[in-house]
């Protein structure tokens, strides 16, 4: 697990280090109220990089301002339409809006009210989505967007059938709602494509960026959006701002990790190591079927789902102990992520297999040595 997904390139890869120190000797921060080159260079690739008509982009600093953007673009967009589909299960950040549209339960709970207009339905189910947009449709709550992560990961890495994205795209323009895609976690390379939605061919109205962007080394968002969409920004782009969003710092790393992902074919290199990665893990697994119930994931963002909380934590833990970091999701330890870089070796991927393996040996033996 290599910091929950911004680890793509590696730790500390020499092209965005110096990229970031040579930058910071010419200007760390910028005025807002001046252009900078970093920050056009960057919109630019982006628009380049990101699949159908996305062409403009608002920098931030996270993830989770990366999707309150992209919500803000859905309501200006059409203000008439204030309704907005999610999944549950899904994740997008702990901001209010957010936070609004994530589906857990014990995140938002503590916090009362959350914004109004969000309709959860159940992820991967194309006539939940077809029932809620006739039923908006029916009592004048029209929808105004989809918001979607293509691959769910903090939800337990759940990859949709091939036919749900293509449908959800059709569906959202037969109701004349925007497609956002949140791939805070599945960009950059992550999932075996640079983008996880070209696994399916559909391209988004509003895509969502952070995490890996930066490199591993500087924290940035992005919300990428068509024209027609970022155009009721044109009047007046002040509607939206953030101080820090698309500082040189950030730039300059975010440029020098695009062109490491493409360079070094990160994208195909998560893609083959992917399904080196799940059979080994299989493999691994083999034998503890009663342990561990799922081995799944799409490139290098896969999940083992255990039979419990308590067992997925204890077989985290001895994998630690053995010097292997894996990490739970949000909903818990039942399902916990292989995340690594995308620029892990075979030899250091067979060293996991290897713990997994010890780990759920030592939790078999010491189950028999309790009920002995
Ligand atoms: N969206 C997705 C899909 C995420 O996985 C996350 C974080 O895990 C976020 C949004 C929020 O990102 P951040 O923690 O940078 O605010």
């Amino acid at each position: 697990m290599g910091g929950f997904g911004i680890f793509n390139v590696g730790h500390r890869h020499p092209k965005v280090m110096s990229a970031v120190r040579a930058q910071l000797e010419r200007q760390a921060l910028h005025s807002q109220d001046l252009l900078d080159p970093l920050r056009a260079m960057l919109a630019k690739t982006l628009a380049l990089l990101t699949p159908g008509d996305l062409k403009y982009s608002f920098f931030s600093n996270s993830g989770t301002e990366s999707v309150e953007a992209a919500l803000k673009l859905a309501r200006t967009y059409d203000p008439k339409k204030p309704t907005i589909v999610v999944a549950t299960k899904g994740f997008h950040g702990k901001s209010f809006g957010s936070l609004s549209a994530s589906g857990k339960s014990t995140f938002r709970v503590p916090f009362g009210a959350m914004l109004p207009g969000f309709k959860h339905v159940p992820f991967n189910d194309i006539l939940a989505l077809v029932d809620i947009l006739a039923s908006c449709k029916m009592t004048g709550e029209d929808v105004g967007a989809v918001l979607l992560e293509p691959v769910q990961g903090e939800g337990g890495v759940n990859v949709p059938s091939d036919e749900y994205l293509p449908a959800v795209r059709r569906l959202c323009d037969e109701f004349g709602a925007l497609l956002i895609f949140d791939e805070v976690q599945t960009g950059l390379g992550r999932t075996g494509k640079m983008f996880a939605c070209e696994h399916w061919n559909v391209a988004p109205d509003i895509l969502c960026l952070a995490k890996a962007l930066g490199g591993g080394v500087m924290p940035i968002g992005a919300t990428v959006a068509t024209e027609a969409v970022f155009s009721k920004l044109f009047a007046n782009p002040f509607l939206h701002t953030t101080t820090f969003g698309g500082n040189p710092l950030a730039c300059a790393a975010a440029l020098a990790t695009i062109d490491v992902v493409i360079e070094e074919r990160l994208s195909e290199r998560a893609a083959s190591m992917g399904t080196y990665m799940l059979d080994g893990l299989r493999r691994a697994v083999r034998g503890h079927g009663d342990v561990v119930l799922d081995v799944r994931g799409k490139g290098l963002l896969m999940a083992l789902e255990f039979s419990d909380d308590e067992t997925g934590f204890t077989i985290a833990k001895h994998m630690f102990d053995r010097g292997v970091l894996v990490a739970g999701t949000l909903i818990n330890a039942r399902t916990v992520r292989v995340e690594p870089p995308l620029t892990i070796e075979r030899a250091q991927a067979d060293k996991v297999f290897a713990i997994l393996g010890e780990a759920l040996d030592t939790f078999a033996s010491d189950r028999i040595k309790k009920s002995a």
